[in-house]
């Protein structure tokens, strides 16, 4: 990871003097987008039994979303997992290596985040679409970590 991407990273997830490092579960920056997407669709039901198990939700039916992030946001979309940190997102090329978009192309995509479960969770179809490869910033990162945090903890008692 170079300077800059790490320093865009530590602006939205350790503004309270966390380490990078506590959070490394949630990238995987070596496999390609490809390759991670097709695994994360491989794995889909049992990333998202494993979730709910992890998140107390006993059934489909009395899942929340977690996301919360578009102002249509509706369990009753559909039941979906997001990718906390995307699989991948040409944000960074933009905004932090200021790569401009050339001959109508877009501004190449990075692989960004991981399958790990810490970097997933549940959330409904409204926020998913709403969200796609959008990073949130520092303040929505951590209030979704907080909300995932908060839920385990309170199932793991
Ligand atoms: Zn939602």
């Amino acid at each position: 990871m170079d300077k800059k991407y790490r320093k865009y990273f530590r602006d939205r997830l350790c503004k309270d003097g966390e380490t990078l490092k506590q959070y490394r579960k949630l990238f995987d920056a070596k496999r390609t987008p490809e390759e991670k997407r097709k695994e994360f669709r491989k794995n889909y039901k049992r990333l998202l039994e494993e979730l709910m198990r992890l998140e107390g939700f006993k059934s489909e039916n009395n899942c929340k979303c977690l996301l919360q992030y578009s102002p249509e946001c509706d369990i009753n979309s559909g039941i979906t997992i997001d990718h906390i940190i995307p699989l991948s997102s040409n944000k960074i090329n933009k905004e932090v290596r200021h790569i401009k978009a050339k001959n109508g192309k877009k501004v190449e995509t990075e692989s960004l985040g991981s399958n790990d479960l810490s970097n997933l969770i549940i959330c409904c179809k409204n926020c998913n679409f709403a969200k796609k490869h959008i990073i949130l910033d520092a303040k929505e990162m951590k209030n979704v970590l907080k909300r995932k945090n908060r839920v385990e903890k309170r199932n793991s008692k």
